[in-house]
């Protein structure tokens, strides 16, 4: 860590008595929303193992298939049996990989199709099985963060051996930039060739209509503390007659696809948060749509020489992400920490090293933007009066950092 990270923290510990607390953190994690908690104080008596034949096991059986239907609402799928619950975005995301591991020899397709702005569970699970001698591709995207299509058709091209390819798997919605991503498009296109389609939409359920029918996906992957619903527990959608392999092995939970007792109070915390985002998802959209574009010409007219990464039409309503060259990322974060705000950076200082985000890079804007890079993303308790806040205390803080950043040689750590 730096002298001047270990600085700041020492300030920040100081003043943590009487700064305002100001989140915009929303597409790392969600509070619970004020329902749900409700729901899942009530439903804490619920301690039966919904595995059990007897009548207290039968009814929190019960409760879990609710919840089934609930999360299977949220995505349009039709049959509530087509939602595994699982402890998250991640796991559900390797489920896919692991499938992919196995079903893929079987049927002679040894070829992934991905893109270079997945989050980190799904690059990794990708690298992996490229070591275990699967042919992957990382395809990339253009300077707003959408696949190149013209790559995806070319990669999978039946004369290019595209029916080599077991799977495609591309987010519908970026969590570092919010670039909404034209799922059909590729489901379309895979499709032709015979391979299956996977999308984390971890961040656009909740956020953006969402339809897996419309969408003509295989397997799509849900988080339920993005969407004001506890953490550890999440969901993958497999379309009637898509393989699925089990990561967990054990029980029968889940048709034998996800084993371990069923962890009723996450399930039904993520069933009622499910109803709710349904519920308040359009509001919600419109409402922060607003503020995000508040907040983004502020920005613009209040701070010269920045950058708004991320597309101007396809993104998420609720996330706005700027470079500011000149000041580091992690610097303006903990600037803005200071006073209260909560925001986060893709670039994270790893043992003495900067690396810059994956995403970003991948966009073309370079080291020193990736670099100097801030997400803001809202959520349904932001409000007008946090995003002039920000546009208060944000232009001084770029301000200071750039005048120090010329006194000194640009080093990504100091350590
Ligand atoms: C948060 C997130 C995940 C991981 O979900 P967990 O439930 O935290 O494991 C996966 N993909 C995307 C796009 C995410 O934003």
């Amino acid at each position: 860590m730096s002298w001047k990270v270990r600085r700041m923290m020492a300030a920040r510990e100081e003043n943590s008595m009487d700064r305002p607390f100001i989140y915009m953190d929303y597409n790392a994690t969600t509070p619970l929303h004020p329902e749900v908690m409700r729901a899942m104080v009530e439903d804490l008596e619920v301690f039966a193992n919904a595995s059990s034949m007897h009548e207290a096991g039968r009814r929190a059986r019960d409760r879990v298939e609710v919840a089934r239907i609930q999360v299977s609402r949220l995505v349009g799928a039709s049959d509530p049996l087509s939602i595994y619950f699982t402890s998250g975005g991640s796991e559900s995301n390797n489920t896919v990989f692991e499938t992919a591991r196995v079903y893929g020899p079987r049927s002679g397709r040894k070829r992934i199709l991905t893109t270079a702005i997945e989050h980190p569970c799904v690059i990794e699970s990708a690298k992996r099985l490229q070591d275990e001698g699967f042919e992957v591709e990382f395809l990339g995207v253009d300077p707003m963060g959408r696949l190149d299509m013209s790559a995806l058709a070319d990669a999978l091209d039946p004369g290019r051996r595209g029916r080599e390819v077991f799977l495609v798997s591309v987010m519908m919605a970026n969590n570092e930039i919010g670039t909404i991503e034209d799922i059909a498009g590729v489901a379309r296109l895979a499709k032709a060739v015979g391979a299956r389609v996977h999308t984390d939409a971890t961040q656009a359920v909740g956020k953006i209509p969402v339809d897996v029918v419309a969408l003509g996906v295989d397997y799509l992957t849900m988080s339920c503390h993005k969407i004001y619903g506890p953490k550890g527990i999440g969901a993958l959608y497999v379309a009637k007659g898509a393989p699925v392999e089990a990561l967990i092995h054990g029980g029968h939970q889940e048709k034998g696809i996800r084993a371990g007792t069923y962890n009723n109070q996450g399930i039904m915390g993520f069933g009622k948060a499910a109803e709710l985002a349904l519920l308040e998802l359009e509001d919600n959209s419109t409402r922060l749509e607003g503020l995000r574009e508040r907040l983004r010409e502020g920005i613009v007219a209040a701070v010269p020489d920045i950058h708004v990464n991320g597309h101007v039409t396809h993104h998420l309503p609720n996330t706005l992400n700027v470079s500011f060259p000149g000041a580091e990322g992690e610097a303006i974060l903990l600037s803005l920490d200071l006073e209260g705000i909560e925001a986060s950076t893709g670039s994270a200082c790893a043992s003495g090293s900067l690396e810059p985000s994956h995403v970003l890079m991948a966009t073309g804007v370079g080291p020193e933007l990736a670099h100097g890079s801030i997400r803001f993303s809202l959520g349904r308790s932001s409000t007008e009066a946090e995003v002039d806040y920000v546009l208060e205390k944000l232009p001084p803080i770029i301000k200071r950092l750039r005048r120090f950043s010329t006194l000194r040689p640009k080093a990504a750590c100091d350590d």
